[in-house]
């Protein structure tokens, strides 16, 4: 069998594309250098996958920022704001990218939202009236012919049209319906210049159709191929589908003469039987899905083998594949020599999926890649919870009263999320204590200090309930993992999560524990400087599991309940030393809802939110529990959100506006709601007047309103984020009086 990737990482084994950007950003390198630096990744890749004996080999996967945005400059939808006078190409780019603000250039970033059920953040595009689609760039074509040029024939990739436009944003009289068939003529000139040019096989990538659709949604999508397949003068079209199963579309699919489709049989749980019930078209080979592009673990050898016997007996062509583009896991175990070898035994990167797939098509045993077993087999105690142990008593309403008779807060009480600016002083002193430059009492005594200078900060303005700013946490996951047992980390297994951010996620390798407390001693010392309530600050169960690399041997459900109990035992542990309101952050908890609407509850919410329940359900009454949640595309959950039973929860408002609320207040939501004022995403410093609108325009809510920013500080500068923070509790203040 033949072997496919459907992208690799871009960032370069030692992270060069990130730093080589961010140089360029901070104006100390030039443009050609960083194009050069892009350049050496690229022939660094292709080699490597040349070397590996990869037979389709991608072009076109590299990007200097995102492939969407990527995309939208290949077919000209770029706002016209961003073509300011003497922007090159990859300045218009990185403006659409980041925004800009110089001189009398003020131009606002595009958004970005996640990519699929992904940590990874992609560019939104955006179409207007003004928009003209055309044939504006040729980045495949460029790709495709710089690897000819080094002697290796690639396969192309492109984003699809019908993912394009069911990511895109629309305005003015614009829509999928009226915008798709011009865009696909522009992918018809692109398909017919790369055939001219001697392209003979291309990758379009359309995840997209793993989401659910409609009968519309698959009609636009199978005229749209319907034209593109029958274009005289075209490549070969692979279909690629990643992060779930085709259900909907499958049946055009089935109808459509592509030479072959990629489908996920990692994530996509009906696409075995969706190929028992019909086969594709004779001619149309499968590019089947077996190595997981989204975990770090050799895949199982006689689970794969059986998997592959099993789609060969339903496809007579089949390709090995792996499940979506490797760029959501490291690059390389090459530099994890920190790692236990019984562990590092059982990784596998980018670079090491490679060996895999052609140890799966070729089956021929090779001691370095024959080993392949799954992750752990130990025995595991799986203990469910039963009610009790996930259920607060007496009931929200009843804890209510006795909270406020505890806390006395005024009307809108205020708060803040957590962290507060994360300054370069601080940075500093982090990489000193790396470097051992400075004694840990030495650098324990600067992070109390800051934590001292928080809190009276918080207190001049009058906010009242405060926090100690974060200071000695680098990440949200990060730090807690490290206090608990079950969690590796490796020294480089970097991931890209947008533009030049790279996250380092920790894998659950074993059965989870609490090892010592967290955050007590910090706690416990921000707590003394103050009479007013100061937080007690975790990061919650399923944001924990979600931004970590999960062992494959027991289900989520069971590593988040393991983890939930070690937050408990902390959580106790905190009141018993005299902390009265705790938070329990849940950021990424929307992010992994799955993506088909009926699979929400059984594979999800049904042991998610029970497991946030658990962390809290033995706190006395009088405690009250505070949860944040980065998202508020909540609104087809908010049952479930309301059943964490959180007494508080705060969450992004500022630019979904007021529609979030509306439904929650129509749903009778019952926790109190922080609904942000202030997007603490936009260095824009609100005023006292528009925080005051903001604040009298919010709607009355059964358990209450809080008063706070939509996230935490930490990417904010100083001076932005407490002037921010002192407008913002101005206008509570006189809209208290009102
Ligand atoms: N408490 C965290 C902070 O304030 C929450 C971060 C987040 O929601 N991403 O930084
Ligand atoms: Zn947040």
């Amino acid at each position: 069998m033949k072997t496919a990737i459907a992208g690799y990482p871009r960032i370069g084994g030692r992270r060069e594309l990130k730093f080589a950007t961010e140089a360029y950003f901070a104006g100390k390198i030039r443009c050609e250098e960083l194009e050069e630096t892009g350049k050496q990744i690229r022939r660094e890749n292709w080699k490597t996958l040349k070397d590996a004996g990869i037979d389709f080999i991608p072009s076109g996967d590299f990007s200097f920022y995102d492939l969407m945005l990527d995309t939208a400059c290949m077919v000209g939808a770029i706002d016209s704001q961003y073509r300011y006078p003497g922007a090159s190409d990859l300045d218009i780019r990185f403006t659409m990218a980041r925004g800009r603000q110089e001189h009398e250039c003020d131009l606002p970033a595009l958004p970005l939202r996640k990519w699929f059920t992904t940590n990874y953040h992609f560019i939104v595009p955006h179409i207007s009236d003004d928009t003209h689609f055309s044939l504006t760039g040729t980045g495949p074509l460029e790709a495709w012919k710089e690897a000819r040029d080094l002697g290796i024939i690639t396969r192309p990739t492109v984003i699809g049209p019908f993912t394009f436009l069911t990511l895109a944003s629309f305005s003015g009289d614009r829509t999928l319906a009226n915008s798709l068939s011009s865009l696909t003529a522009v992918y018809v000139s692109l398909l017919n210049l790369l055939h001219q040019e001697g392209v003979s096989v291309i990758q379009i990538e359309e995840p997209a159709l793993a989401l659910d659709l409609n009968e519309e949604a698959v009609r636009h999508f199978a005229q749209c191929y319907r034209e593109i397949l029958q274009s005289p003068s075209r490549p070969a079209i692979h279909l690629q589908v990643s992060f779930g199963d085709v259900r909907d579309a499958y049946d055009a699919i089935t109808r459509l003469p592509f030479e072959a489709v990629g489908l996920d049989f990692i994530e996509g749980k009906k696409n075995i039987e969706l190929l028992t019930q019909k086969p594709l078209l004779p001619g149309t080979a499968l590019i089947a899905g077996v190595i997981s592009g989204r975990n770090i673990w050799k895949a199982d050898k006689g689970a794969t083998e059986h998997l592959l016997e099993v789609i060969k007996r339903l496809c007579p062509e089949v390709i090995v594949g792996t499940s979506c583009s490797l760029l959501h896991v490291p690059v390389s175990l090459d530099g994890e020599t920190r790692l236990d070898a019984k562990i590092r035994d059982k990784l596998s990167f980018a670079k090491e999926k490679l060996d895999e797939l052609v140890f799966f098509a070729s089956r021929e045993y090779t001691a370095a890649h024959g080993t392949t077993s799954a992750n752990i087999t130990r025995e595991t105690r799986q203990i469910l919870p039963d009610t009790s142990e996930t259920t607060r008593t007496p009931s929200r309403s009843d804890r209510r009263k006795i909270q406020d008779k505890r806390f006395c807060f005024p009307q809108l009480p205020a708060t803040t999320i957590g962290s507060f600016p994360q300054t370069h002083e601080l940075r500093m002193l982090r990489a000193q204590k790396r470097r051992h430059e400075i004694t840990e009492e030495a650098y324990d005594k600067s992070i109390r200090q800051m934590i001292q200078e928080c809190i009276s900060f918080q207190e001049e303005i009058g906010l009242d309930v405060l926090v100690h700013g974060e200071f000695e946490r680098t990440d949200m996951v990060e730090f807690f993992s490290d206090g608990l047992e079950g969690f590796v980390y490796t020294s480089a297994g970097w991931v890209q999560s947008y533009g030049t951010r790279c996250v380092k996620p920790p894998i659950i390798a074993d059965d989870v524990r609490r090892k010592r407390s967290l955050t007590v001693e910090t706690a416990v010392y921000a707590q003394s400087l103050s009479k007013k309530p100061v937080k007690g600050m975790l990061t919650g169960p399923v944001t924990i599991l979600n931004w970590s690399f999960p062992r494959e041997d027991i289900s989520r459900a069971d590593i988040c309940f393991q983890i939930a109990r070690a937050l408990r035992d902390e959580v106790l542990d905190l009141e018993a030393n005299g902390i009265s309101i705790i938070q329990i952050d849940e950021a990424a908890l929307r992010e992994k809802l799955p993506l088909r609407a009926e699979d929400w509850r059984s594979d999800y919410l049904d042991w998610a939110i029970p497991a946030f329940r658990l962390t809290h359900a033995q706190v006395r009454p009088e405690t009250q529990i505070h949860t944040h949640m980065c998202y508020s595309e909540f609104s087809d959950i908010i049952g479930e959100i309301d059943a964490m039973d959180a007494d508080v929860i705060s969450f992004e408002a500022s630019r979904s506006h007021l529609s979030i609320l509306e439904s929650l207040a129509a749903s009778n939501f019952q926790t109190a709601v922080g609904p942000g004022v202030w997007d603490i995403h936009s260095p824009r410093i609100p005023t006292v007047e528009e925080f005051v609108s903001t604040i009298s325009a919010l709607p009355s809510f059964a358990g209450g309103i809080w008063i706070n920013p939509d996230c935490g500080l930490k990417t904010r500068g100083n001076r932005e984020a407490r002037e921010s923070l002192r407008n913002m509790m101005e206008a509570v203040k006189r809209v208290r009086q009102k």
